[in-house]
């Protein structure tokens, strides 16, 4: 890694592990507090179905006590005005008259005139309501009258607590908390368990509800609690979104940080570049001008204008330089130019056998070079702007020639690969260290190492032109041994 990017890569690694670090303390502060959350929905649920339960079998006692109170042969009721003048009920025990005992409630003041009397019914009815709220439903059997504290105990007896309908019950009210979970009862006498049998269940049950009293009296095991084994499953289903929404913003946070790394690194580069770029381009422009310059000098002052030899000379001088200067900027300007050059172009049925041609005979008078062409491809026509073909495959095959150095020899050919013309240009040049090779295509890169002057542009527009017409390329490079240039396009049947 480079020196320069030590720094924003240490603070970027520290503020991800930073994030991770708080993710994970939130979703563990989280997943103990659905633990807790759990023990209370529990408790909760367990409470209502108990009392649901319990109410169930209260309704029964309830209608069972109605039953009773009805019944003359057993039960006398009188009514009587005490000194507020409120209806007063005496209920008593038929056959003992002082086993008895008084009940009146607000809003109830029907006289009875005898046991056969048609309000009794409400009556009694009032009484067996007002005896359910103020004790069955607490769990308490009162015994007002001997007969009648007989009769509803041994009831409630046989109306035992119903541990099939309470695991229904309390299903229910689990599922409405969501939680899906299996539960033991525990029957206890105490509402509170033992130290000992604490110990024994809490390691296998970690959670245990409140216990709650039921009219199980069997072996005074009178108190029911429900246990839970661990409720990881619960506090997983809590927090899976949680710990998926955290994961999914971790890793979008490294890619993004990943990602700005790259794009500064990238940037610096290309400026590096550019600066380098500038840098040469204005040298090679100053050469021309100044020579320019000193030849118009020359003429003007050594009146060099009546010596047509030499004004001869000095003009082919200063046409060959603002040449190469027009050349210059016609480069520059391409490069500018090409990527938005794509509406521009004019597509046709291009020759690329042609081109080829064309291509090594302007290159063939001017250097040592020795080209070797074949054409073994059956079909040698691609669709696309022939002018920048043209300058792509010459880029690649000017840079073979002056990349070049003794006895150069140029094996260029055309082929057929799947759907695609190839063009493949060989050459026994000076080649391409393996380290440098990802940057040869990029604008303004060129290998620092050359002393070939050059600008850096023609790989990355043959890159460009070969993009844009959708074909492929790649290149094959040994150090000192020379280098395979391939670029292809789509070829049109
Ligand atoms: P330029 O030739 O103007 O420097 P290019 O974009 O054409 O720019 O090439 C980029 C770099 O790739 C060159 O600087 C050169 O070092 C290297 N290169 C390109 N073609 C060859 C080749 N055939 N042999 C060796 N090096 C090459």
């Amino acid at each position: 890694m480079k020196k320069d990017f030590r720094v924003p890569f240490l603070i970027c690694s520290i503020a991800i592990t930073g994030v991770i670090l708080f993710q994970i303390f939130w979703i563990r502060n989280y997943y103990q507090i659905t633990r807790d959350r759990f023990g209370r929905e529990v408790n909760l649920a367990f409470e209502d179905a108990v009392k649901r339960e319990s109410g169930l079998r209260n309704d029964s006692l309830e209608q069972s006590m109605f039953t009773f109170l009805s019944d003359t042969t057993q039960i006398n009721i009188k009514s009587e005005k005490n000194k507020e003048g409120k209806t007063v009920y005496y209920i008593s025990n038929v056959k003992n008259s002082l086993d008895s005992y008084s009940f009146s409630k607000d809003g109830l003041d029907f006289q009875l005139s005898s046991n056969s009397d048609n309000n009794r019914s409400k009556v009694i009815r009032a009484a067996a309501q007002t005896y359910r709220i103020d004790f069955l439903d607490r769990h308490i059997i009162r015994y007002f009258t001997q007969n009648q504290g007989k009769y509803i105990s041994e009831k409630a007896n046989s109306f035992r607590i119903d541990t099939a309908r309470l695991r229904t019950l309390f299903r229910l009210e689990l599922k409405k908390r969501d939680i899906i979970q299996s539960f033991v009862f525990n029957f206890n006498k105490e509402d509170t368990l033992s130290l000992n049998s604490w110990d024994s269940l809490a390691k296998k049950y970690t959670v245990i509800t409140n216990a709650f009293p039921t009219y199980e009296h069997k072996k005074e095991l009178n108190y029911i609690s429900a246990m839970f084994t661990s409720p990881k499953g619960y506090q997983f289903s809590k927090t899976k979104y949680l710990l998926l929404g955290s994961l999914v913003l971790i890793i979008i946070v490294s890619i993004s940080s990943f990602y700005l790394l790259r794009t500064i690194s990238r940037q610096k580069k290309l400026s590096e570049i550019k600066n380098d770029f500038i840098n040469n381009i204005t040298h090679e422009f100053k050469t021309p001008i100044a020579t320019v310059y000193n030849a118009i000098e020359a003429l003007d002052d050594f009146n060099a204008i009546q010596d047509p030899v030499k004004t001869k000379r000095y003009l082919k001088i200063s046409k060959r330089e603002l040449e190469r200067l027009s050349d210059l900027v016609n480069k520059v300007l391409n490069t500018s130019l090409y990527e938005n050059a794509v509406d521009a172009f004019k597509i046709e049925k291009v020759d690329v056998d042609t081109i080829v041609k064309d291509i090594i005979q302007t290159h063939q008078p001017l250097s040592a070079t020795v080209f070797n062409y074949h054409n073994l491809s059956n079909y040698h026509f691609v669709k696309g702007d022939k002018t920048h073909i043209y300058n792509g495959i010459n880029n690649v095959i000017d840079n073979a020639v002056k990349y070049s150095e003794e006895n150069p020899v140029v094996r260029i050919e055309l082929l057929d690969e799947d759907s695609f013309l190839v063009i493949s240009v060989k050459d026994n040049g000076i080649g391409i260290e393996k380290e440098n090779l990802p940057f040869i295509f990029d604008k303004f890169y060129r290998v620092p190492s050359t002393r070939v002057k050059g600008y850096g542009l023609g790989l990355s527009y043959t890159k460009a032109i070969v993009e844009k017409h959708k074909g492929w390329y790649k290149v094959y490079s040994e150090l000192g041994e020379g280098s395979t240039f391939s670029i292809a396009f789509p070829s049109t049947i």
